[in-house]
């Protein structure tokens, strides 16, 4: 392992991942591989909220629950004598990427994100943007509707408010308690989804609206080209805002990045 001199003793420089979301791990085994290879030297962790219940296998040591705010997060990078912190949360989990920024100038620690750019509208696509969840519950409309619904199983209490529609309600998680509501049905997957797939649970469930977030990525596009080429509209939630932080979209963008400011440490 290359040392390097962050800190007062002679070690790799330490690297916290902010993850829950595929790139996250992604990042750590891209890490894990420079490393195998003799080509890395960072001491890499992973924290993760705790809210999946088996989630995927990392290739670095996991951290596992909330840091207690800002305050302990700050705690957190001190006492771990972190040298570096990458934000690799999922769009829509703005409350920590909030807290980060605000963690990492007390600690004094550099910060990046790493965010995948939103899905963007294209030919075909029938989009109804909402501002927030509840928003794009009333989006629904009155008319009962068959919804796909891919939300977390903490946001999908939102749909109670409209227990006219029949939902399919998708989550990694069963959803427990189960929502009051007179005609739900749940599934329990895990991404990627592809487009196939997609197509056939909209024809096996008449789905004719679909409730989703803006994630971005790859992994849960299929649901959203399979609405275009059902013709069914997309009830798109909106990302929230973000913290001004340097941000880049890929990977590789954080690997350069991680180069460049630690170049004893990271792959040339
Ligand atoms: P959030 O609203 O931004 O965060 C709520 C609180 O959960 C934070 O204040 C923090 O608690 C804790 N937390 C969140 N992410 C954490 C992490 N990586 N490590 C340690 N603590 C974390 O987050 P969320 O939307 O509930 O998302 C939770 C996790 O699920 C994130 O890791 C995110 O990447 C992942 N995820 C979220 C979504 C989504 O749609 N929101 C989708 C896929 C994956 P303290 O204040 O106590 O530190």
């Amino acid at each position: 392992m290359t040392s390097s001199s962050h800190g007062r003793d002679m070690r790799p420089p330490r690297l916290l991942i902010l993850g829950g979301t595929s790139e996250a791990r992604e990042l750590a085994a891209r890490l894990a591989a420079l490393e195998a290879a003799g080509a890395g030297g960072f001491e890499i962790s992973v924290s993760l909220a705790g809210r999946t219940r088996n989630p995927l296998a990392l290739a670095a040591p996991v951290r596992s629950g909330g840091f207690g705010g800002v305050e302990g997060l700050a705690a957190h990078l001190a006492a771990e004598r972190i040298d570096v912190v990458v934000d690799a949360t999922h769009p829509f989990a703005a409350a920590i990427s909030r807290n980060a920024v605000k963690a990492a100038g007390i600690a004094g620690v550099p910060m990046l994100a790493l965010l995948r750019p939103p899905w963007e509208r294209q030919p075909g696509d029938i989009w109804t943007d909402a501002p927030d969840i509840p928003g794009a519950v009333a989006a629904l409309g009155t008319a009962p509707r068959n919804v796909l619904v891919t939300l977390g199983r903490n946001e999908v209490r939102a749909l109670e408010a409209a227990p006219q529609h029949h939902y399919l309600v998708r989550s990694i998680d069963p959803v427990d308690p189960p929502l009051a509501l007179p005609r739900v049905v749940y599934i329990e997957a895990r991404g990627p989804f592809a487009l196939e797939d997609e197509r056939a649970l909209f024809a096996a469930h008449h789905i004719d609206a679909l409730l989703s977030k803006n994630s971005g990525g790859a992994a849960t596009y299929g649901k959203i080209a399979a609405a275009r080429a059902l013709r069914v509209e997309v009830v798109m939630v909106a990302r929230p805002s973000r913290p001004q932080v340097e941000t880049v979209a890929t990977i590789d963008a954080v690997l350069d990045w991680l180069a460049e400011r630690f170049p004893r440490s990271a792959p040339d």
